[in-house]
């Protein structure tokens, strides 16, 4: 087993890691910029290594510094966690090349799966369903207009490198896609330095599903259950639950089934999710993420694994520590994001976190790097903190959530809290009716 991990993240999910770490005795080292300092990843972390000022392109995306910051404090192995550098394949061979282990998957695997045009390739060689689309990158305006008459309107025109919500455009005509088409390569190129797009048929209610797997890349697969993740503004993900309200006991099985023998033809290692949209009984595939998720933590409720521990096993060479029996998925988990913005306009509120008070009690938990006095820098993802909360029904997961909800402070800042207790006193939610365009909806009425 590792002795020495550095997380190559900040905030709750450079915590999260450490948390693994610790409880498994392994030593950490938390690298930081100049505007991290005074994080609680820092403060909690055996040693820190500074690499960079607050510009993440200049810090946490700074191979060369992370990677001497590995070698100066004789680390032997980085975790990526997620965003930055976690799904750069680059990164991942780098690290390999230079001496350390790399918590996750392979840089071949993350390659794949990390364009979505390959990506749906290799799913559709795997024997899943996907989005009926184009058959590839589109050359121009005039190919997409000829897909999008094959396919029939409306139409989702997507980046191929595209992440975060971002990329994407929906066309519901010929005259439609010569506007989208620019459009969506624009905020590519800008996004992600790759300008290639390629085309979906637009779904118009359908319900984001996805499945998270452990694998050991050893002949070991096993799935923890699936997640809706279909309450959404702008493409991202606000609020998640397990198991999904919307599947029968069959339809859960047969997805379940499908992405865990997928992944094993694969021979991928690691955490990994597969995610598809759900829409009248029928799944299909739209992408695949090589790492942990925001949302991994209302698995880990329902089933008791700690996938971090698994992915660091894993990465140290380990089988499995589960085979899919051993899985018992118990009760129902929610997880609220909690971002400092304006809970309206949602516009980004920086800044001092004058007083905190955590909720607690039984099926509560919180993820979180914030503390009183932590000024929250304005270089980052807003999200500061996610309140995850389990029960043994999905009703009492919910008077539980509302409770934990009222009980939550964080002054100073303006956070989401205030829309996550409308949400959750919603009765459309409240029944588990809600697709991917619910929440927008919702938003646009009040
Ligand atoms: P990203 O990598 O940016 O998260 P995804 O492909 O995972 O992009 O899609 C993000 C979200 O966009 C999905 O959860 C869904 O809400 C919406 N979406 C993606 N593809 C389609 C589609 N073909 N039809 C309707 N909505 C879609």
């Amino acid at each position: 087993m590792f002795e020495k991990v550095l997380i190559a993240n900040r905030g709750e999910i450079a915590l999260r890691i450490h948390r693994a770490c610790r409880e498994m005795g392994i030593r950490t080292v938390a690298v930081h910029s100049t505007a991290d300092d005074n994080a609680m990843h820092v403060r909690l972390a055996d040693e820190s290594v500074c690499i960079g000022p607050p510009p993440a392109r200049d810090s946490y995306l700074n191979i060369p510094a992370i990677l001497s910051a590995a070698a100066i404090t004789g680390a032997d192995a980085i975790h990526p966690g997620l965003g930055f550098l976690a799904e750069s394949a680059d990164f991942a061979a780098m690290v390999e090349e230079h001496g350390f282990a790399f918590i996750g998957p392979s840089a071949e695997h993350i390659r794949l799966m990390g364009d979505k045009v390959t990506a749906k390739r290799a799913a559709v060689e795997l024997g899943i369903p996907v989005v009926p689309g184009s058959d590839g990158r589109l050359a121009d305006v005039a190919a997409a207009a000829d897909w999008a008459a094959r396919i029939g309107y409306p139409v989702l025109v997507k980046a191929a490198g595209g992440g975060g919500g971002r990329g994407m455009r929906v066309a519901r005509s010929a005259g439609e896609i010569a506007t989208a088409v620019p459009a969506a390569q624009g905020e590519a190129k800008a996004f992600f330095g790759n300008g290639e797009v390629y085309l979906e048929r637009y779904l118009a209610k359908p319900r984001h599903i996805e499945v998270q797997i452990l694998a050991d890349g050893q002949g070991g697969v096993i799935h923890l259950g699936e997640r809706d993740c279909s309450l959404q503004r702008k493409h991202q993900k606000i609020l998640e639950e397990t198991p999904s309200p919307a599947l029968n006991a069959a339809e859960r099985q047969q997805l379940l089934a499908l992405a865990t023998a997928a992944i094993g033809k694969l021979g991928y290692k690691s955490a990994g999710t597969l995610e598809f949209l759900y829409q009248d009984g029928a799944f299909f595939f739209i992408e695949m993420n090589t790492r942990l998720q925001v949302e991994h933590p209302i698995s880990e409720m329902v089933s008791g694994i700690d996938l971090v521990r698994e992915q660091i096993r894993i990465a140290a060479g380990a089988p499995l520590g589960y085979r899919q029996d051993d899985v018992k998925l118990t009760g129902h988990a929610i997880e609220c994001r909690v971002n400092a913005e304006n809970p309206e306009t949602f516009a980004p509120s920086p800044g001092c976190v004058t007083s905190y008070h955590v909720p607690g009690g039984l099926g509560v938990r919180v993820d979180s790097a914030l503390y009183q006095g932590y000024i929250v820098p304005p270089h980052y993802d807003s999200l500061v903190a996610k309140l995850i909360v389990h029960g043994a029904s999905r009703n009492e997961c919910l008077m539980r959530l509302r409770r934990a909800l009222e009980e939550y402070v964080i002054a100073g800042i303006e956070t989401t809290i205030p829309l996550h207790q409308r949400l959750v006193a919603a009765p459309d939610f409240v029944n588990g009716d809600y697709d991917i365009h619910w929440l927008e909806r919702f938003l646009a009425r009040a």
